[in-house]
């Protein structure tokens, strides 16, 4: 647990939260201010600041937990669709530095953008990422 860390507070009990499932090592949340109603956190009770400090244990099951959360509100809300969503770093649009797996609700006609405009992967772009993740183990 770290210290100031409020995701450490509530993933440990020490801040209530409306929790949906705990087990171990997770806690799952609602969020407080929810992109739709259903928005919910997978929170590891330990603290790791993003993904790339995950164990690769850890993070697999963060995963199979947001998968079996994501197939358990779509029954309980008959929602259209899910996104997961897992910031990592200020620039990815991360705020609280306790790594987290939103899990949020879609519905067809929904206005939230969750999304980006379509670039083009260029032939030096292609090229110099394949080679270069040739070299990067
Ligand atoms: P991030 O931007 O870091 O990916 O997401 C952080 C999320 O945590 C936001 O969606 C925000 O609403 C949520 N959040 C921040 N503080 C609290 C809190 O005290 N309680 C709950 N339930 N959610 C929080
Ligand atoms: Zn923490």
């Amino acid at each position: 647990m770290t210290d100031n860390c409020i995701f450490c507070k509530i993933a440990n009990g020490e801040i209530p939260s409306a929790t949906l499932y705990e087990d171990d090592d997770f806690k799952v949340i609602l969020d407080v201010s929810p992109a739709a109603k259903g928005h919910m956190l997978i929170l590891p009770r330990q603290h790791y600041a993003d993904i790339m400090a995950m164990p690769e244990e850890l993070t697999a099951k963060a995963f199979v937990l947001a998968k079996k959360m994501a197939a358990k509100l779509e029954k309980v809300l008959e929602c259209d669709g899910i996104n997961l969503v897992q910031n990592n770093h200020e620039a990815a649009g991360q705020t609280v530095f306790h790594f987290h797996i939103h899990v949020i609700p879609r519905y067809a006609k929904d206005k939230l953008g969750i999304g980006w405009k379509p670039g083009k992967l260029s032939d030096a772009d292609r090229d110099e990422l394949v080679e270069k993740f040739k070299t990067i183990v």
